[in-house]
Order: C-alpha cells, then sequence, then structure tokens
C-alpha cells in the first residue's frame, strides 16, 4: 500500500523534523501561510509537506540534516517575487523560509560593509544605511518584499548594475548550509581573498539549488550627495546607444540608471496607470536615465549640457529633467509599472541578454515575429538597456489556445542564438526555463553544472527541479 506507507513515512519525518528544531516553527496543512506554494509565475506549484521558518544557521542547519535524513526535499524561501518559479512547491517536499531570519547584524561605515541574515528585505537595509550616507549596489521593483538572500540566490541586476555591477559584485562573503546540514562559514571581509577557489561564487546565482544562503557580508557604496532623473524621447535604437557613449564620456562612473521602453510599453503603463508622459512628443523609444555626482547645481548645468549637445545631434528629440522629488518619483513609476500590467494580463515574460550593440535589431525582429504569428499576443519591449537586458511582457489572453504560450516562447528563444543572446539577463532559470537552457548552453556547460549540483547536493533533495532540464 504505497499511499498508507507513504503517510506514515511523511508522519515519521515530521516528527523527526519537530524533535530537531524548537516549538512553533513547523506549519502544516491548512497552518501553511497562504501564498507560501509559489512565486509572481504562478508556475506549476503544489502544497508542501510541511512549511520550517527557522531562526538561526544552526536550525536550518537541524533541518536539512533531518531532510537529508529522510531524503526529503527542500525549496529555500525568500520574498517570493521571483518571476520563474524558482521558490515555488510541490508535493512532498518542505518549504524553508527565511523571513524569521532578519537582522542586519553590523553595519560598519568605515570599511563601507554591512553584515545581514538572509532574511532581511531589501527595503529595510535600504532603510538602515541612509543615516551612513551609504547604499547597497542593488536596487529593484520589489524592494519592500525581496531578501537579501533571494537577490544573492538568483544574483539579482536591477537599475543599478550599470554603476555597481549585479550582486555578485556586492557580496564579499557567505554563510551556507549545504544538503547535509553542514555549514559552510566564509564569512570574511575580505576585498581580495586568492586562497583557493571562490566558494561564495557558486553559490550565487545558484537559486537554492546548492546551498541556503543564511547570512551575508555585502559591500557598500558612498551615496552620491547629488542626483538628477530625466526622461528622453528617442528616435531609435542607434540614438539611445550614441547617448549613452556620450553620457559615459561626461560622466565617467556618474551614470546611475539607463532604461529603455519602447512607445509599446509606455503607452500600455499610460493606459494601466494614468500616468502622463511629461513631454507632448510622441517617439519610439523613451529612455529613463539618472547621473549622480557632488554638487546638486554644479551636476544639473553639466547635465543640461550634456542634454543639449545630444539634442544639437539629432540623438534626442525632446527631454525633461525632473524638477522635484514628485516628479522623479514619477518618471520611475513609468519605469516601474510591471505589477500593473501583469494585473492586467496574462503574462508571458522574458528576461533576455544580449550584446547591447544588437538590442534594436532583435527587438524589431522580435516583434514582427510575435505579432506575424500570434496577433493579437500585444508584446511589451523595455529593460535595462545599459547592461543589454530586454524584458518583453505577452499576453497569453491573445492567444488562440494556453498552448501557444509554449510556442510563442519557443519562437523568441529560436531567435537568440543568431543574436549571441541568453535566455535569462537576471531572473534566473527556475522552473520556467529548464527545458530552455539549451539555447544558449552548450551540453558541456550543462554537464559541468550538473558535475557541481551533484558534487554539493548528491541526493538531490535542494530545491530539486529547478535550473537544471530533466534527464
Ligand atoms: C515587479 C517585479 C520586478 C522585478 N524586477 C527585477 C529586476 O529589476 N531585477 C531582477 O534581478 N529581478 C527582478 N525581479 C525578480 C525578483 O524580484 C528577484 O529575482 C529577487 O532577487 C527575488 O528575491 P526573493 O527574496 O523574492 O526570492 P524568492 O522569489 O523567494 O526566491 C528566488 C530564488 O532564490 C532561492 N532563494 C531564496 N532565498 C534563498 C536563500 N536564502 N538561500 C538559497 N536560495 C534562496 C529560491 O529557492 C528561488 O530559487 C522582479 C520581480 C517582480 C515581481
Amino acid at each position: 500500500m504505497p499511499h498508507t506507507s507513504s503517510r506514515m513515512a511523511g508522519n515519521s519525518f515530521i516528527e523527526a523534523l519537530s524533535a530537531a528544531l524548537p516549538a512553533g516553527r513547523i506549519k502544516i496543512g491548512n497552518n501553511i501561510p497562504a501564498g507560501a506554494e509559489h512565486d509572481w509565475s504562478h508556475e506549476s506549484h503544489a502544497a508542501p509537506l510541511a512549511w520550517v521558518a527557522p531562526q538561526s544557521t544552526e536550525e536550518v542547519a537541524a533541518t536539512l540534516r533531518v531532510c537529508h535524513a529522510y531524503r526529503i526535499g527542500v525549496v529555500p524561501q525568500g520574498g517570493l517575487t521571483g518571476l520563474t518559479g524558482g521558490a515555488n512547491t510541490q508535493q512532498g517536499i518542505v518549504a524553508l523560509s527565511l523571513s524569521a531570519m532578519h537582522a542586519i547584524e553590523e553595519i560598519d561605515a568605515r570599511t563601507a560593509v554591512a553584515q545581514v541574515q538572509a532574511g532581511v528585505v531589501l527595503q529595510r537595509l535600504q532603510e538602515a544605511l541612509l543615516p551612513y550616507d551609504l547604499v547597497f549596489g542593488v536596487d529593484l521593483g520589489p524592494r519592500g518584499s525581496c531578501q537579501i538572500g533571494g537577490l544573492i540566490a538568483t544574483n539579482a541586476g536591477g537599475s543599478g548594475v550599470i554603476q555597481y555591477g549585479t550582486t555578485r559584485a556586492q557580496i564579499l562573503g557567505l554563510e551556507v548550509v549545504l544538503a547535509d546540514g553542514s555549514i559552510l562559514p566564509m564569512m570574511r571581509a575580505l576585498p581580495k581573498n586568492n586562497s583557493g577557489y571562490d566558494l561564495n561564487q557558486i553559490f550565487i546565482g545558484s537559486e537554492g539549488t546548492l546551498g541556503i544562503i543564511t547570512r551575508a557580508i555585502l559591500r557598500l557604496h558612498p551615496c552620491a550627495p547629488a542626483r538628477h532623473t530625466a526622461l528622453l524621447a528617442l528616435k531609435d535604437y542607434n540614438a539611445s546607444l550614441a547617448v549613452l557613449q556620450h553620457l559615459r564620456a561626461k560622466f565617467p562612473q556618474g551614470i546611475a540608471a539607463f532604461e529603455l521602453m519602447w512607445e509599446d510599453y509606455v503607452s500600455a503603463v499610460q493606459q494601466a496607470t494614468g500616468l502622463p508622459l511629461p513631454f507632448a512628443t510622441q517617439a519610439p523609444l523613451a529612455a529613463l536615465l539618472e547621473i549622480c555626482g557632488q554638487n546638486k547645481d554644479a551636476l544639473l548645468t553639466e547635465f543640461e549640457n550634456a542634454l543639449s549637445e545630444a539634442l544639437d545631434q539629432n540623438w534626442i528629440e525632446d527631454a525633461v529633467i525632473a524638477a522635484s522629488q514628485a516628479q522623479t518619483t514619477q518618471l520611475w513609476k513609468l519605469r516601474e509599472s510591471v505589477p500593473e500590467l501583469f494585473a492586467l494580463r496574462q503574462p508571458i515574460n522574458f528576461d533576455l541578454s544580449l550584446p547591447i550593440s544588437q538590442g534594436g535589431a532583435f527587438v524589431a525582429r522580435c516583434r514582427e515575429l510575435l505579432l506575424q504569428r500570434w496577433p493579437l499576443c500585444n508584446p511589451l519591449f523595455f529593460g535595462h538597456l545599459g547592461d543589454g537586458n530586454l524584458h518583453i511582457i505577452a499576453d497569453a489572453k491573445g492567444l488562440p489556445a494556453a498552448i501557444e504560450a509554449d510556442a510563442l516562447c519557443e519562437a523568441v528563444y529560436q531567435l537568440l542564438p543568431e543574436f549571441g543572446g541568453a535566455i535569462s539577463a537576471e531572473h534566473g532559470i527556475g522552473s520556467l526555463r529548464t527545458s530552455q537552457l539549451r539555447y544558449c548552453r552548450t551540453t558541456a556547460e550543462i554537464a559541468a553544472m550538473r558535475a557541481l549540483k551533484h558534487a554539493f547536493d548528491p541526493n538531490n533533495i535542494l530545491n530539486p527541479g529547478k535550473v537544471l532540464p530533466a534527464q
């Protein structure tokens, strides 16, 4: 009677887990918090066997020791803002939430370093750094929910990559619990450390499949006292590259964001939110850009001069520099209204990585292909084009049948090799894109990834079914 025996095994597992943890850490059945089964993707998911919220690294280790002994899968969960199903749960596995490990343990202003537990929410860290005039180099829309551990596990990007690099570049040290419950203590604030392999890097971007990140030492940056935000109307993609190159020369290290939005995206946001455009010009492209420096007035003059030179060159058709914090917020709202777009659609999301030079040609080809085959799929194009990251949101509501969503994804991914692109720039693979990894990774690369997975997690209990394609 396999059903009964598996239930008995489940019962004895829960008993063993309960014995290993202090009271109150485990929830089962109807007590599992609502929404704990899936991230924003709503990818395939089911209620887990148990939901555990440890309060210390030792408790994470104790949980994993029991799961390892019983061969029970474990899905680490941060703020559940992922877009690829990476944190989604399935029957018979344990969801391990880091949400109760939210201490900011230390901020050392002299060396610009912070030590945190993995469950610290990004916005809380940003607010805690304000009095020190320091910033963490990663910022993104769902800052009020995503956790530092989730950012590290996905090697998140966001709007600050152009200035500070991805999350990978912000990490000095990690503490990680391995599949068998052993702890790798790599919490060293060493800017340089060539003493053997850099194990931290293996866990960054591994989406919970190689270890559970419990603490981190973060590199911080001085907060630039002056900052200006502008929205530009551009005639085409080449013009945006010319503007970017021009501004890089004028403000070396000073470009804090360079986000592109094609006309289809801008008008969809306007329809969804009622946000006005600050200028009357209807241009094929809009760029949201942010410049930072030392002196607000001097920076503004330099910025105005740089933009008027770009106008003279016909690279930009119109430009508005935000005159107040309220206007800055409104300009950013144009770029960060993705949740409002999701709410009105059955979104099919893309997070493509492209050589920066190829962005314009790719968008033109992709839009033509999508509209020819699926005229009602309503694709919207935007992204962090300063770092070659193009997002597309298509709408499955406009497809003749649900199965067409897979065909649409395949059609987009099949274009990538020709342009030298990759299927994910920042959101990761999760469960959503495992079968498409082949479009940007060779068989040899996937084999090397499998070898790494086997070395760290021989029983395949850590986030099973994520990142690597089924064999
Ligand atoms: C509106 C919107 C905008 C977004 N914009 C961006 C953007 O600009 N740039 C960007 O990069 N992403 C963006 N994202 C995606 C998402 O916010 C990021 O991937 C974020 O890093 C996920 O963090 P989280 O704490 O919510 O992780 P979760 O969604 O909970 O988990 C993500 C993955 O990390 C694993 N994980 C979580 N915590 C740990 C841990 N402590 N140890 C090991 N594994 C762990 C999970 O198993 C899962 O595989 C956006 C999402 C939304 C909804």
